[in-house]
């Protein structure tokens, strides 16, 4: 088994693709496509030296090679100092490449042959805008962790020829969108090629035709991610714009784009990468990737489908973003019905109808994506523990009779990959204590990291930072008043906008209903009374994109504007236009607080504000998604601690409460002095929350976790299910069969209870009819105590329930396959709280995530 990242065994690249350098340089192209560019600034300098305007403008090192004049590279070429330079870097570089990396260290590199992440997004930097907020962002930060930690992964997207929409502000402070053209020769892609050297396309049938796929490689450090796209010039007009734009077309083309990455995703897969075992859906958009990896394992084994989906949901994992259902995918049965033969291959009928019954709760309902991921995965997790529990409740529905809690949905927390948003300034004060790799490691290493840096040092990296971001934000702002044809009275301006010294609080995601965006501007008053403290005073800046069809959202947006206008506070509180990464590197790189506010439990989990971490910056935050698991009154503030009966008392109680702990606690610490200048308090905050929330929230942790919660006992379940020509598989399919032939045929008796010291013993007795007792498991079980607790959602209070298994005694006399049960719990509960049930047992099987079946006592 090769790693996943190593070169694909029949792909190879083309030799010269859009760049011809003199061979001395040969090393530069390597450099240039491979990613790691974006969190790594060991190739600053030489790029730097190559074309410093060019560099300064762009910061990407294939546009910069594609721009640099031809006399220049020549005359680079013959430059021995600059030889050197070049051959340390790719020298290094070779060594990163090498490193066998924490993941063969700690569990050895056959534990794991490979995993494709799947997505629609994927946000790794501006020099590849192919994605449009959070979810794109995380599946970037997991391909350059992947990396780092050298866990075999690849990533599996599209390649959209205009992407998400970027964002302009129109004088009146509406919102406008335009959609760039991606030219591919102008990212850092190559094409992947087949055996014979000419393009490689992955192909798929739609009614009356063949759709072409071309196939792109980015390489993300010792990881790939491949990305499909759909405009070949073979392809009919129309299907070259299915790859076009990301959240933009229609319900059909929305569709067409989830068959391309779903079931073109896998047949990519299975082309360039056979050994990957683990197919990961981050988001169930890519679901169809399990049908069409099911059906070609049919295929391949020689084995029936519903077999070979007890093969491939064993390599499948799910994660699931949304905390209303209302978020899911969903398409009319009508819809899908026209593509069913692109979506689920040639067996179309039958393997439709198993789809179906996997994708719906009812017959007649719209196909849900999120349902289809879920029931056909080993493993499915929601990205906070706060969103587990949600997410528990909403998937309840494809358990029916299963208790809440047991729904299988559990969670790992999302984290982001720290070198990438950490500034300049802070790796400056930490690289030597810390070393590079300082990331990787876990809490321990990193809290002796953070203590080797005094105060003072601190406050200055804070003060350099805060700097910087105040700088950065006058040159947008001065582009952005030029572009918008503003006089140059009113552009000069932009030049005297916020302060360096100035508590700055940032604000920046998208702007839709539940984020409440302006929840600070609900009392104007208020905030012009904190903003203009003469003591201490505080400072504002603002972005967010709108979703093109959410008026309310781009309202929103123009309420700030307007509010940026008002004569006092122009230099207090900035907008800045078009939200993409490299703004919000800035931002949390510079702010001192960075606020987040959304509708409880709306925020999945959030993962801007774990970004200021790495940065001295501190949170003020909803407790929601990450926040209610990481906050503590000594790490950063929160909000958000009653519950009010409306949404409109709960925005007005909310935004009362963030004013008074802007106002009472977070300018007083700030401000708060010592002789030297340093404000301690703030900073033992910044400390302490460095220490506790950076390694929690740090992508490495979710990576880890991910292995060690799915990945590795996903991939350790398909290699049984795969073994012996799929022999574990195929009795899989005869006990599930058998279950669901004989399941109406259960019957429990009245279980009699006797009181005993500790608990209860139980005698029951269990007619099993057409079952056999080998493939069920009995229980005693109760529901947990009922908690009321504010932090506990209903349903999901703490304490294992007492459920234990009962005994298969004597045969029940007279009975036919009947049998008495028995077993003891230690309780201090009464009986009534006690029923006994039937599920599915099975060695092999995950129950109930891969047969929801459940009989309870009448
Ligand atoms: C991190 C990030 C996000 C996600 O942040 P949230 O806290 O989930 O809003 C969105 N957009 C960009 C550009 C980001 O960098």
């Amino acid at each position: 088994m090769t790693a996943a990242a190593s070169p694909a065994p029949i792909a190879a690249m083309a030799p010269c693709w859009g760049l011809a350098l003199p061979p001395p340089l040969a090393a530069l192209r390597d450099l240039a496509l491979d990613l790691r560019w974006t969190w790594s600034h060991r190739g600053d300098a030489l790029w730097e030296r190559i074309d410093a305007e060019l560099w300064q403008r762009t910061h990407n090192p294939w546009i910069l090679l594609e721009d640099v004049p031809a006399a220049r590279l020549a005359a680079l070429a013959a430059d021995p100092g600059f030889l050197a330079h070049l051959d340390a870097l790719a020298a290094e570089r070779r060594a990163y490449l090498a490193a066998p990396g924490w993941f063969a260290e700690t569990h050895g590199r056959a534990a794991l042959a490979g995993v494709a992440y799947f997505c629609l997004e994927f946000g790794l930097g501006e020099a590849l805008p192919l994605y449009a907020g959070g979810l794109g962002v995380l599946a970037g930060d997991y391909l350059k962790t992947a990396s780092d930690l050298g866990v075999p992964a690849i990533g599996v997207g599209l390649l959209y020829q205009e992407g998400y929409f970027r964002q302009m502000i129109d004088a009146t402070g509406w919102q406008q969108e335009a959609y760039p053209y991606n030219e591919p020769t102008m990212m850092p892609v190559q094409p992947v090629l087949d055996q014979a050297g000419t393009r490689l396309h992955i192909l798929l049938d739609l009614p009356g035709r063949r759709l072409r796929l071309r196939v792109w490689r980015a390489m993300v450090g010792r990881t790939a991610l491949y990305l499909l796209d759909s405009n070949d010039a073979l392809n009919t007009p129309v299907d070259r714009g299915i790859t076009g734009k990301l959240y933009g077309g229609s319900t059909e083309m929305r569709l067409l784009q989830e068959i391309v990455l779903g079931v073109g995703g896998w047949r990519l897969v299975e082309t360039i990468h056979p050994e990957i075992e683990v197919c990961h859906l981050n988001e169930g958009h890519a679901a169809f990737a399990l049908l069409e990896r099911a059906r070609s394992l049919s295929a391949r084994l020689g084995i029936g489908f519903e077999e070979a989906l007890w093969v491939s949901r064993a390599g499948t994992v799910f994660t699931t973003h949304t905390p209303v259902e209302a978020g899911f995918d969903r398409y009319p049965m009508a819809l899908l019905e026209q593509y069913r033969h692109a979506a689920m291959g040639p067996a179309a009928e039958k393997i439709a109808a198993i789809a179906l019954s996997l994708a719906r709760t009812e017959r007649g309902a719209p196909v849900n994506m999120a349902f289809l991921a879920l029931r056909g995965s080993f493993i499915s997790l929601g990205v906070s523990a706060l969103h587990g529990a949600v997410s528990r409740r909403i998937f309840q529905p494809l358990f029916p009779r299963w208790p809440e809690r047991e729904v299988p949905v559990g969670h790992v927390t999302n984290g982001v990959h720290m070198p990438s948003w950490e500034s300049p300034e802070a790796d400056a004060i930490f690289a030597p204590a810390g070393g590079e790799a300082r990331w990787q490691r876990m809490a321990e290493p990193l809290r002796d990291v953070i203590a080797a840096v005094d105060d003072a040092a601190l406050w200055e990296m804070r003060g350099r930072s805060r700097q910087r971001l105040v700088t950065a934000v006058r040159a947008r702002l001065g582009r952005h008043l030029t572009g918008r044809g503003h006089d140059p009275a009113m552009v000069a301006r932009a030049e005297s906008v916020l302060d360096p010294n100035t508590l700055t609080l940032g604000f920046a995601r998208r702007f839709t209903g539940y984020k409440r965006p302006n929840l600070l501007l609900a009392d104007h008053a208020r905030l012009e009374r904190l903003l203009g403290d003469p003591h201490r005073p505080m400072q504002l800046v603002v972005a967010g994109k709108a979703h093109p069809a959410d008026e309310e959202g781009k309202r929103m947006i123009a309420e700030w504007v307007a509010f940026t206008a008002h004569p006092e506070f122009w230099a207090r509180v900035v907008f800045l236009e078009d939200y993409d990464i490299a703004l919000a590197q800035e931002l949390v790189q510079g702010v001192d607080v960075w606020i987040n506010t959304p509708r409880r439990p709306w925020e999945a989990c959030g993962t801007s504000g774990m970004k200021v971490i790495a940065n001295g910056g501190i949170n003020l935050s909803m407790l929601d998604g990450w926040w209610a698991e990481g906050f503590a009154p000594d790490l950063g503030f929160a909000i958000g601690a009653t519950t009010a009966p409306d949404p409109a008392a709960q925005d007005a109680a909310d935004a009362a409460e963030l004013y008074t702990i802007l106002e009472r606690e977070v300018a007083p610490a700030f401000y708060d002095r010592d002789p030297a200048g340093i404000p301690r308090a703030w900073i033992a905050r910044i400390r302490r929350g460095m220490a506790v929330l950076a390694p929690r929230f740090s992508a490495t942790r979710m990576l880890r976790d991910y292995l060690e919660q799915a990945y590795l006992p996903a991939s350790a379940a398909l290699r049984r299910r795969l073994a012996d020509g799929a022999a574990a598989a195929r009795s899989l399919r005869a006990w599930e069969r058998r279950l669901h032939h004989g399941w109406k045929s259960l019957h429990i008796g009245a279980p009699d209870m006797t009181a005993e010291a500790d608990g209860w013993s139980c005698h029951v007795p269990v007619y099993l009819g057409e079952i056999a007792a080998e493939d069920v498991r009995v229980e005693l079980y109760a529901d947990p105590p009922r908690s009321d607790a504010p932090g506990d959602a209903p349903g999901n209070a703490p304490g294992a329930a007492p459920s234990v298994a009962l005994a298969r005694g004597a045969p029940v006399a007279g009975a036919v396959n009947g049998f008495t049960y028995a077993g003891r719990v230690v309780t201090t509960r009464p009986r009534r709280d006690f029923t006994v049930r039937i599920l599915p047992s099975h060695p092999e099987a995950r129950v109930p995530a891969e047969l929801p079946l459940i009989r309870w006592q009448e």
